[in-house]
């Protein structure tokens, strides 16, 4: 009998526990909460077409578009309400994090065991394959790359959630104000996702922090006031963010990361959830395929660049987004000059 140990049941060890078909493997998901999706605020995830063909390769796409909205367009745009850069129609299914949870949780064969409690050192674990997928903060990652390779904090504040009322009419819209992004998606037919993202602050409650927004961001259009008027504290999740070192490849003996343990990422670009997808099916499909030792040697190249790449461009968007003062307005002018058709 073959065990591999998936430590983190969030999406990209959800993911990969579906992937896995071999029917003599004991698969093994280690997850500390409880429900991951019940602490959660059903806000959105923007799914890319290369995440959905993954969720087809699987047999939750359709369901996923099934519970799912499209984002009819997306565009970025000043606080003063001036277009930046307009994207073409992306074919990107917006969906609740929640909703994602909870259709892969369920979708899981008898054949892996959701195991609940913390792992508080991977090393011990025996088994053929040891996957971290246990998020940006990763146990796995420390216990076989060392400290060194911890996630680091690019000193930046996200405030998001979600209100119970169709404020975004199907489009995904970014504002880039001055030192501080603001984003309206929608997530249903009848609720809307809201993001933003400044420089670090702390904040005694979600309601503090709501006070503070509606103090401050007063220069926004007035989608972002309505939006903000509307939301809830019990609807709305204060985070730092964290951000992944590069390693020189994401295998080490029996030990493999996917997802945030490998790469995590600014959120602004949308990209994060997608990549850990994109790693759970390739990883899953090479050991449906080939025997443990082999497919992690063929994974070890597989995902190692395109998901770094995309997480530098984030973090670079990010900056730009957060610009202030002189370097927003040369910023804004660049981009006008730059997108001019
Ligand atoms: C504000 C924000 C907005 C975002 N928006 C988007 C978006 O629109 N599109 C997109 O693609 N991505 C987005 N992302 C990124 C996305 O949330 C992550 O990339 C994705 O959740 C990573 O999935 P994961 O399974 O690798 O990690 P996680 O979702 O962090 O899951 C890790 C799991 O491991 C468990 N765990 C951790 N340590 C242990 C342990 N020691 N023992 C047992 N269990 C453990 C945790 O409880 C958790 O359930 C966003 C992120 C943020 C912060």
């Amino acid at each position: 009998m073959t065990t591999i140990h998936i430590v983190g049941g969030g999406i990209a060890g959800l993911t990969l526990a579906l992937t896995l078909q071999r029917p003599e493997w004991d698969v093994i998901v280690h997850e500390h909460r409880r429900r991951p999706e019940e602490r959660e605020v059903g806000t959105a995830f923007g799914l890319w077409p290369p995440a959905m063909t993954a969720l087809d390769q699987i047999g939750i796409g359709a369901a996923v578009r099934d519970r799912g909205v499209h984002a009819a367009t997306a565009t970025i745009r000043t606080a003063d309400d001036r277009a930046l850069i307009h994207l073409p129609r992306q074919d990107v299914v917006m969906i609740a994090r929640t909703t994602l949870h909870h259709l892969l949780r369920t979708a899981l064969p008898a054949r892996a065991h959701q195991r609940a409690g913390r792992v508080s050192d991977s090393r011990l674990l025996t088994g053929e394959v040891i996957v971290g997928a246990d998020g940006a903060r990763s146990v796995v990652r420390r216990d076989h790359w060392g400290r060194r390779a911890a996630a680091r904090s690019p000193g930046t504040t996200v405030i998001r959630g979600v209100i119970e009322s169709d404020l975004a009419h199907g489009e995904v819209t970014e504002y880039w104000g001055n030192g501080q992004l603001f984003g309206i998606t929608p997530v249903s037919a009848h609720h809307t996702n809201w993001f933003t993202a400044f420089p670090e602050q702390r904040f005694e409650s979600t309601e503090h922090g709501l006070r503070h927004l509606r103090h401050t961001s007063g220069h926004f259009p007035a989608q972002v006031q309505d939006t903000l008027a509307a939301a809830r504290p019990d609807q709305t999740l204060i985070n730092g963010i964290h951000i992944s070192r590069t390693l020189p490849a994401l295998v080490r003996g029996r030990t493999v990361l996917i997802g945030d343990a490998a790469h995590a990422m600014t959120p602004n670009a949308g990209r994060g959830a997608c990549e850990s997808i994109l790693d759970a099916v390739a990883l899953g499909t090479l050991l449906n395929h080939y025997p443990p030792a082999e497919a992690l040697r063929r994974y070890r190249w597989r995902r190692l660049v395109s998901p770094q790449l995309i997480r530098a461009t984030s973090s670079i968007l990010m900056n730009v987004a957060l610009a202030s003062g002189r370097s927003a307005r040369t910023r804004n002018s660049l981009v006008r000059t730059l997108t001019r058709g």
